[in-house]
């Protein structure tokens, strides 16, 4: 068994630390703010002393400020590696790495698929990028706490795909939210309703891949769902909406959207043409 460092007892960092002590792994934490405990584990009294226990120092801290405030107070990184699981932008991470290496560690960011209840638990998937070396020396104790898939040698390669699963989920659950506030306010049984919108959407999310495939041909011609039948039927949930006493709020910014595609002669795409009206 290895030994292993926390920094960070929030939520996810106490179900980090809980893991790595019930895998048997040595492990030592620390928190800023004194009173919070993991059982197995060792308390360090200072950050340079947390990291002097470990040559593994995982950081799960509220943001990446808080990961700079840490690591003014670590001393020397020499033979440390450090892998922040601290949620933050590709520079955030980047940034942080130039200072890890400042202090002559190893970095390597991570972006955690899973809230603290999966940790250690099936279903969950932390990602990694950075130092591909340092992810490989210490790959098996990372997977104590979930699948761990390494995104690339770029710092930054973790938090955008973090931040891209994590918008795919925001989008979807805008969507799910606007779903059941319709049903309620008609009078319907969500409870009913759940299996329905769940079959709809697994049925709707097996069209991803296709989605992807248009994207890298750039060919988005459609004989399925065209914008331009799209557009029409979008002023029909958005007026059902507020007749319900709604807020359409969810819905307008794909309006736009659609709105943007068919003005630049688009009708006749799917939907996918979308991703084009994204970018800037
Ligand atoms: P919490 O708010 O529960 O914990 C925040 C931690 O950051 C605490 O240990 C806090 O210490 C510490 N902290 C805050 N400011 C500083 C500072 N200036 N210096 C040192 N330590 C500081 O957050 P979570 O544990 O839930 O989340 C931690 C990270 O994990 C976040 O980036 C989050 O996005 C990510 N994450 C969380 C998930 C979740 O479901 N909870 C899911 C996936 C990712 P103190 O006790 O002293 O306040």
């Amino acid at each position: 068994m290895s030994s292993v460092t926390v920094i960070g007892l929030g939520l996810m960092g106490k179900a980090l630390a809980g893991a790595f002590v019930g895998a048997g792994h040595r492990t030592t934490v620390w928190n800023r703010t004194p009173g919070k405990n993991v059982a197995g584990a060792q308390h360090a009294e200072s950050v340079a002393a947390a990291v002097g226990a470990a040559d593994l120092v995982v950081a799960c801290l509220v943001n990446n400020d808080a990961v700079h405030q840490v690591l003014a107070q670590a001393g020397s990184l020499a033979g440390k590696v450090l892998v922040n699981l601290t949620n933050g932008t590709p520079s955030q991470a980047r940034e942080v790495a130039a200072s890890v290496a400042e202090l002559g560690g190893r970095y390597v960011d991570g972006g955690i698929m899973a809230v603290p209840q999966m940790i250690a638990g099936p279903g969950a998937l932390v990602l990694y990028s950075g130092s591909q070396e340092a992810f490989a020396e210490h790959r098996a104790t990372l997977e104590t706490l979930a699948e761990a898939r390494f995104m690339g040698a770029d710092a930054g390669a973790a938090a955008l795909y973090d931040l891209a699963l994590l918008s795919g989920m925001y989008g979807m659950f805008g969507g799910i939210y606007h779903a059941f506030a319709m049903v309620r306010a008609a009078g319907g049984d969500v409870r009913e309703f759940a299996p329905m919108l769940t079959a709809w959407l697994s049925a709707m999310m097996a069209a991803t891949p296709e989605a992807a495939e248009e994207i890298v041909s750039g060919e988005y011609a459609t004989e399925v769902s065209a914008l331009a039948m799209n557009q029409l039927a979008l002023p029909n949930f958005i007026d059902a909406s507020k007749e319900l006493g709604l807020r359409p709020d969810v819905l307008l910014p794909i309006q736009r959207l659609i709105d943007r595609a068919v003005e630049a002669g688009h009708g006749g795409d799917s939907l996918t043409r979308l991703v084009e009206m994204i970018k800037e």
